[in-house]
């Protein structure tokens, strides 16, 4: 899912996500469960498009979700960037949209995520005004096709809700809007948990403590996943600086004081 516009299916699980369990439990309804038991949503009648837009502070976990929610549909997933979509094609935006639209649906279920879709708004008309453009326009075409869509799951994200284009926001389009806020104290402690499933953290640290810790104040995921790195930067430095054996002869870990000097560093 690195190159823009090609299908994968991600490797991020549930459990790497920390905190967000709302978005969780909305995403299995309408998404993850609809892919798994599809015969059950139509025995339902279940057949409305829909389409999400995940708004909140950079760094909180949005893409990382939208992976997730792949990965658990077992779907495949296709990351745009509006910008990029925007600047590439300039010229060539409808047909670049249909392009996205068809591939996604070549490779269904497939989640098809646009990041920073504020940028797929009105554009700056040949007399300088702004004007709903072709790109827009395509794009509308496209999320209201159902017959189209099916398998096709859209979910958006911005930091700037306020900049949409109105007609993105009805129901069927980016018409579900979830607020993805900045981890409280306790979150914290969860996201820190779910970023050390890969790393040797010794058993003597509280993750939840220093999720509380003022330090930790107003840190988002990006954050924290920035100083959970630095932390095991610092204590391999540490290894490879002291002789070969730890210092009571235990496997090296992550320890608190390793996380002290991280945040010094980090903030
Ligand atoms: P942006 O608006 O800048 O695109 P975003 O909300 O999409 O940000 P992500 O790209 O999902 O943020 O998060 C960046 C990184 O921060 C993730 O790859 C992950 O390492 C970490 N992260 C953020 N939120 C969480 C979380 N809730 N749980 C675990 N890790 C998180």
């Amino acid at each position: 899912s690195r190159r823009q516009g090609f299908s994968s299916i991600p490797n991020v699980k549930w459990d790497d996500v920390g905190g967000l369990h709302f978005l969780r439990q909305e995403f299995d309804r309408y998404i993850v469960r609809r892919i798994k038991f599809p015969e059950v949503y139509e025995d339902f009648g279940v057949d409305f498009e829909i389409g999400f837009l995940l708004y909140g502070p950079p760094g909180c976990g949005k893409t990382l979700i939208a992976k997730a929610v792949a990965n658990e549909a077992g779907a495949n997933f296709i990351h745009i960037k509006g910008p990029e979509l925007l600047n590439k094609y300039v010229g060539e935006s409808e047909l670049a949209v249909r392009t996205i639209f068809s591939r996604a649906r070549t490779c269904s279920p497939c989640i098809l995520f646009f990041d920073e879709v504020d940028a797929l708004t009105t554009q700056r008309g040949e007399e300088g005004g702004w004007v709903v453009g072709p790109l827009l326009n395509q794009l509308l075409i496209e999320l209201d096709g159902s017959e189209q869509r099916r398998g096709v799951y859209v979910i958006g994200a911005t930091n700037r809700p306020e900049a949409m284009d109105r007609a993105l926001l009805r129901p069927g389009r980016f018409g579900k809007l979830i607020y993805v806020p900045l981890p409280n104290a306790d979150e914290r402690g969860m996201i820190l948990k779910a970023l050390a499933r890969r790393k040797p953290i010794d058993a003597s640290v509280d993750l939840m403590a220093l999720g509380r810790d003022n330090a930790c104040k107003n840190l988002s995921g990006a954050d924290l996943s920035a100083l959970m790195n630095e932390a095991a930067m610092v204590a391999l430095e540490d290894k490879l600086t002291s002789s070969s054996k730890s210092p009571d002869g235990q496997k090296w870990t992550i320890k608190d004081a390793h996380f002290r000097t991280a945040l010094g560093k980090i903030c």
